[in-house]
């Protein structure tokens, strides 16, 4: 199986409550490809500019990742996003976006990222998701991530590539906007109705939850008592969620695949907010990801034991 991936490659500006980097790797293909690579060949379909080091590239290829379809334009700049979190981590500001190489990129995908078993168009331009999405052969399993910029600025488009897709990964406040519901149980149903059959809300600290036309299930995030930054969460959720179902696309049962699929993306997200930016996952093990699964298991399990409700 492999897994193909389209999305920023990004330098970032970001301040947290708990320190501040004015440029690290950054971008959610990025983010995506270093939680994936745990469980299958990934190849990242990308541009960036001759700033970008060679270090850095060697990053993205962490654990075999190939980078063929990752262009560098001579003289461009790349992608560069500032944000800064609010003391409680919840909020976030965009402070800066500029799309740089990404602004007229349309590129020709190798056989390799073409043939791919799974599809994931993480968060940029709609028109480049839907690219490279038609590009690709055959596809069994397709997710999309996106945010509110293009969900303001490309509505339409947005909502062409997500008639596309199995899965919709966002945040609630993204479900909403895109929407207009204010429930996100209804915002998810609503999603569904426009065509893919499951959509994971992302809720920060509060967890994620999984909407399928039948099922409802969610987890809360791993109980961390220090968030140091927050910035690729998402992206590294989406990583091993869809990673996960990657490795197990052979199994008929879809639903028990999900919930598991859950607590890779909960797990390794939590890795990844300890430290900033990719630090953490950088050099994250099999071990330590099996043992976070363990604990969350753990955690989140409960017997319901029935008594008496009515006293006489
Ligand atoms: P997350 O914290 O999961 O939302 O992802 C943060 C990453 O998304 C950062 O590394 C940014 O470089 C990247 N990013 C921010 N804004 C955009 C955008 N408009 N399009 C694509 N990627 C973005």
């Amino acid at each position: 199986m492999s897994i193909t991936v389209v999305g920023s490659v990004a330098y970032d500006a970001v301040k947290t409550p708990f320190g501040e980097r004015e440029r690290m790797l950054g971008g959610a293909a990025t983010y995506f490809a270093l939680a994936a690579s745990f469980f299958d060949q990934v190849h990242v379909v990308g541009r960036v500019g001759d700033d970008f080091g060679d270090d850095d590239l060697s990053v993205l290829a962490t654990r075999g990742t190939d980078v063929a379809d990752v262009e560098r334009v001579p003289g461009g700049k790349t992608f560069f996003w500032a944000g800064e979190y609010g003391w409680d981590l919840n909020s976030r500001e965009t402070l800066d976006t500029q799309l740089n190489v990404f602004e007229d990129f349309r590129p020709t995908l190798s056989a390799a990222s073409r043939d791919c078993d799974v599809l994931f168009l993480a968060n940029i331009q709609p028109e480049l998701q839907l690219n490279v999405l038609e590009q690709c052969r055959n596809p069994k399993f397709v997710a999309l991530d996106s945010m509110n910029l293009w969900i303001d600025i490309a509505r339409d488009a947005l909502i062409d590539v997500i008639r596309r897709v199995d899965c919709v990964v966002l945040n609630d406040a993204e479900l909403r906007q895109l929407t207009e519901r204010p429930s996100i149980v209804g915002a998810a149903r609503a999603v569904i109705e426009m065509g893919p059959s499951s959509v994971v809300a992302k809720l920060g600290e509060y967890g994620a939850a999984l909407i399928t036309a039948e099922e409802f299930f969610a987890l809360p995030a791993f109980p961390l008592e220090t968030v140091v930054d927050p910035t690729g969460a998402g992206d590294t959720f989406a990583g091993a969620f869809v990673g996960f179902i990657a490795r197990q696309l052979e199994r008929s049962e879809r639903e028990p695949v999900l919930r598991q699929a859950m607590a890779y993306g909960t797990a390794l997200a939590s890795y990844s907010v300890e430290e900033f930016g990719t630090e953490r996952v950088e050099r994250l093990t099999a071990g330590e990801v099996d043992s976070r699964v363990e604990d969350l298991r753990r955690i989140t399990q409960f017997e319901h034991v029935a008594v008496p409700l009515e006293i006489s």
